[in-house]
């Protein structure tokens, strides 16, 4: 049995599992009556807790706690929307060099072919905003949950 009691978080743990004490604050526990006492209590509380009704606000806390979340950064960071700058400025002065040569290539290449690679990269860059946007929201909700 050490000398100083369980901390109030020990015995709320202790209240929820024993599983949850680490071995020396168990080994305390199983030999001290008075923190044996307190487990009860805050055992006790936590039933009581449990039973009482959900509370009913008479506002709506939903508006308030979103209003009170950080603000949606945009969906490409700036880093990466410099990134794409230096990238688009690329390709423009690519095309401005070989702009013939190019211009030439493409209308040897079928048209489907072309049409077909465009709407992949198109649908790949609108899927990487979705799965972002999801990841984002699904971390939202996790702050808004009270349980
Ligand atoms: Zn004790």
């Amino acid at each position: 049995m050490t000398s100083t009691h369980l901390s109030e978080r020990d015995l709320q743990a202790a209240a929820e599992s024993e599983a949850l004490l680490p071995t020396p604050q168990a080994d305390h526990l199983r030999g001290c009556r008075l923190c044996q006492d307190r487990v009860a209590t805050y055992q006790h509380l936590f039933v009581a807790t449990a039973r009482l009704p959900q509370p009913a606000f008479t506002f709506d806390l939903t508006a308030s706690v979103l209003a009170q979340l950080p603000r949606q950064k945009p969906a490409f960071p700036w880093m990466l929307g410099g990134v794409a700058a230096l990238v688009l400025g690329v390709v423009v002065v690519f095309l401005l060099v070989f702009g013939g040569a190019v211009a030439q290539a493409f209308q040897s290449l079928p048209t489907p072919l072309l049409g077909t690679g465009l709407a992949l990269v198109a649908t790949l860059l609108v899927a990487g905003q979705g799965v972002e946007l999801l990841a984002r929201h699904r971390r939202q909700m996790r702050l808004l949950s009270f349980s």
